[in-house]
């Protein structure tokens, strides 16, 4: 991709109002653009992040059983009243039509999956069943002061699972959660395991996986000698109190915030959209239910906060919106043939490259842009390297450069183990 035809290219402030670190790096990187408080629209360059991030997780679900399918964010007002939820949640929009009929925009999707299931499931031997959808969500969020982190429209992977038993249930959701920490490790993110009530199924058992980090919204208490971990809405602990679990270490709080939960619903939605089955003994069973969220616009957001320094953002290179970043300095005839053979050597090995093609734009810029961008690898073409063909290059992350043959830097790139 040339940098100068780029759609979105960089800003030299972010818009007033907008405090958290997340926020002002993607807009000012041109990842982002703010459309109002919760709003935000995805760039090129930002939407090459996300897909990365919802590929990373689509491969996942899919390697544990999960088929995607795409369901309607605008639903009939009705499935909303059958769960109750039209009334008791609060964060969900709902919409008048012009001929008097109430709808809502979705919040979440078992209102819509459950009906959709019934339809289709006709035997017991269909089950176990995993569907998941990568999607927007809506939700009127009071507050929505944390850039991506929480928006009033995001993006999120859910997932429904049925079951025909509690321990085909159980299983599932074991594999799950061990599903989930691939997906977060793979986004170079550490996530803690928060075992937690599952709110208005209370009895039930929720998971939340956190991510410390200052801009989250969650206080969670940690052991910092085994993996307990709790969120302390719902702890009966305090900070300094030793560890429930292991009887070691002692309980540490710490901000977090949350990138993904996985629910228990029990019987609660196939009973109430009436979705059953005969099992082989003939007997009328209600399926259990889980349900499986990844917020994937909060988990960009989250990288970012992880990820950053002072002059910009750091992307882990599995989410990188591309590879490398070359830079031409230099006005000389020599060193723009050199770029544009560099250029088109790399793309044409399949290596994702930003080209920075501009010819006015002055070397600092270029480096402060490239700093800001956070793309893994710089490189840089100029008057210094040409003579001898080679090129500079430098990890974003560290300091120092050495210098490459063309043949080098594309056999590095190609190569798959890259150190
Ligand atoms: P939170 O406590 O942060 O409001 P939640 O308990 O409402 O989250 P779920 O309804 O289970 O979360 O949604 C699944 C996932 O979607 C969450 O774990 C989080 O990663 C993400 N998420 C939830 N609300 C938002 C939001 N307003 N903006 C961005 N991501 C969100
Ligand atoms: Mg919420």
């Amino acid at each position: 991709m040339r940098y100068s035809k780029l759609f979105g290219q960089t800003k030299k402030s972010s818009p007033a109002g907008e405090v958290t670190v997340n926020a002002n790096l993607l807009i000012r990187a041109g990842y982002v653009n703010k459309l109002m408080a919760g709003c935000y629209s995805y760039l090129p360059l930002g939407l090459r992040v996300l897909r990365k991030i919802e590929n990373i997780i689509r491969k996942e679900m899919n390697a544990i059983g999960g088929q995607e399918l795409f369901l309607p964010a605008l639903h009939p007002a009705e499935n909303w009243q059958k769960t109750g939820a039209w009334e008791t949640v609060d964060v969900l929009f709902k919409i008048k039509s012009r001929t008097g009929r109430s709808y809502a925009l979705g919040q979440s999707h078992e209102e819509i999956i459950t009906p959709l299931v019934k339809e289709y499931l006709d035997s017991y031997q269909e089950l176990p069943l995993f569907v998941y959808q990568i999607q927007e969500k809506f939700r009127d969020e009071l507050r929505a002061k944390s850039g991506i982190l929480r928006g009033r429209e995001f993006g999120m992977k859910d997932m429904y699972s049925f079951h025909l038993n509690q321990g085909d249930f159980e299983n599932f959701y074991e594999k799950a959660k061990e599903a989930y920490l691939k997906v977060y490790q793979q986004c170079a993110l550490k996530a803690k395991v928060t075992e937690a009530s599952g709110g208005a199924f209370s009895q039930k058992i929720s998971y939340e996986f956190m991510v410390l980090t200052d801009a989250g919204e969650d206080d969670i208490l940690y052991c910092q000698k085994c993996n307990y971990c709790i969120n302390v809405e719902i702890a009966e602990f305090s900070q300094g109190t030793k560890c429930p679990k292991c009887r070691r270490g002692v309980l540490k709080k710490a901000r977090a915030s949350e990138v993904g939960n996985v629910f228990d619903l029990g019987r609660k939605y196939t009973r109430d959209f009436d979705l059953y089955v005969y099992n082989k003994n003939g007997e009328k069973i209600y399926p259990i239910m889980g349900c499986y969220g990844i917020g994937t616009t909060r988990l960009m957001g989250v990288i970012v906060e992880k990820f950053h320094d002072e002059r910009g953002i750091i992307w882990p290179e599995s989410v990188a919106p591309f590879k490398v970043h070359l830079l031409t300095i230099g006005r000389s005839k020599a060193v723009w043939q050199f770029s544009e053979k560099v250029y088109c050597a790399l793309v044409e090995k399949g290596i994702e490259v930003l080209f920075d093609d501009r010819r006015k734009t002055s070397a600092g810029e270029k480096f402060a842009d490239a700093d800001l961008i956070g793309i893994p690898y710089r490189l840089v073409v100029s008057d210094k390297t040409v003579n001898n063909r080679q090129i500079e290059i430098k990890k974003r992350n560290q300091t120092k450069t050495s210098l490459v043959l063309l043949a080098d830097c594309l056999e590095k790139f190609a190569s798959p183990a890259l150190k």
